[in-house]
């Protein structure tokens, strides 16, 4: 067998496609952004970035900032070990206390990504309750599908936020069975949002146990910042809530936030969290700072809001074919691979606007698109010559206007 030379086809496969992705080199700039620049061949250009998942602004927050140099010098770079094993440092304690405080739970449990929090629950619940099925909405992120395939429980997919199906699909399932139910509250291609309360009446009467992925909205949705289960006055009939540090918050890292049991639980059981080296004590500072800044700072979010409002009504009036968001994701639909990677390379390489071509297997393929996350930072100037260049780009690729 000739690795070397299977390794490259699979690429060549990928670049075949027209979905061969390529980084792009940028060098973020505390305090300028959605400004960052991008080293390329032969120089370096400032781009306005348009696809960061920063929702706010948050990494460059002076607070968060200040939180993080002051427990750098503190307490230094690594935190020394895992939780277990001389890792856990007093940052870890206040931010979980704080993670459990604003989800209204008894009990937090940070990770090192949200990737790993999802990996981590999942298998783990999936794997060590007697028979159980998990019962999964269909457009689930990566990592909670690697966790259900991880536990080796019994899986059942439901179509995307159809309750008749998740329904049906829960009839199937013998009577007294243990099941937990996984989904996501925001969606983060589309920008749709689960029926969460339906899901939670139906998890009711079949006595199932429900997780929640809020990735994308923690920091964002509900009056503290908690997730959209806040804003609709459902956090407490969620068992596990889960999110991330690094979207919303700005930093890095993920949480789970639950009963004191369950966290307990994944503690003492969970891999994912056992057998890694816990967050460095200065990003577990900026954390705790970003959680407790957004906390107090509704009118970020209020914000955050009315620009991704303005921006879908702007492209709208354009004719640019904004897919149905309901949240602050505004993706423009391309239908196409290679398209849709020239129409971001046109926008970075002409226009110095920086929006990543999302394809196969990210979404479904036919579904190429752009996605546009904007922020409380971006202003009517970057938002005006941002449509502008993506309408020259639509009628020189000759791409489709909206139906
Ligand atoms: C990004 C993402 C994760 C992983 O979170 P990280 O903190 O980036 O590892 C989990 N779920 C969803 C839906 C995501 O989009």
């Amino acid at each position: 067998m000739d690795y070397e030379q299977f390794f490259a086809d699979k690429v060549a496969a990928l670049k075949g496609e027209g979905r061969y992705r390529v980084f792009a080199d940028l060098e973020r700039a505390a305090g300028s952004f959605p400004l960052a620049k991008n080293h390329r061949e032969p120089g370096e250009t400032e781009v306005t970035v348009w696809c960061s998942n920063d929702y706010l602004g948050m990494g460059q927050n002076r607070i968060v900032l200040e939180a993080m140099h002051e427990a750098l010098d503190k307490s230094g770079a690594g935190a020394g070990g895992t939780r277990n094993i001389s890792g856990t440092n007093h940052y870890h304690v206040l931010l979980e206390s704080e993670l459990a405080d604003l989800h209204q739970m008894e009990a937090g449990l940070i990770f090192t990504s949200g990737y790993v929090a999802n990996l981590t629950t999942l298998s783990t619940i999936g794997a060590m309750l007697p028979d159980c099925v998990i019962v999964s909405d269909s457009l689930n992120h990566n990592s909670m599908i690697a966790g259900i395939r991880h536990s080796r429980a019994e899986k059942k997919i439901f179509a995307h936020n159809d309750l008749d199906d998740l329904r049906k699909t829960l009839d199937e399932i013998d009577a007294g069975r243990p099941i937990m139910i996984a989904f996501e509250s925001v969606y983060s291609m589309d920008g749709d949002i689960a029926p969460i309360k339906e899901i939670l009446d139906i998890a009711d009467e079949y006595n199932a146990l429900t997780f929640i992925d809020e990735v994308h909205a923690v920091g964002l949705y509900g009056e503290n910042g908690a997730g959209v289960a806040e804003r609709e006055g459902l956090m407490d009939r969620i068992d596990i809530i889960q999110g991330t540090l690094a979207k919303g918050f700005g930093v890095v890292g993920g949480y789970i936030a639950g009963s004191a049991a369950l966290c307990d639980f994944i503690r003492s059981y969970g891999d994912g969290f056992i057998f890694s080296t816990a967050i460095p004590p200065a990003v577990a500072a900026g954390a705790l700072a970003s959680v407790r800044y957004v906390r107090a700072h509704n009118e970020l979010r209020e914000l955050h809001q009315e620009r991704a409002a303005r921006l879908k009504s702007r492209l709208t009036e354009e004719g640019i074919p904004v897919m149905p968001s309901v949240s602050h994701i505004v993706p423009v639909l391309v239908a196409d691979p290679v398209l849709c990677k020239q129409a971001s390379d046109e926008l970075l390489y002409k226009h110095n606007i920086y929006v990543q071509p999302i394809n196969y297997p990210t979404v479904p393929r036919g579904t190429e698109r752009l996605r546009f996350t904007p922020t409380p930072l971006h202003n009517d100037a970057v938002m005006d010559e941002m449509v502008a260049a993506l309408c020259q780009v639509w009628t020189q690729l000759g791409l489709k206007a909206a139906a």
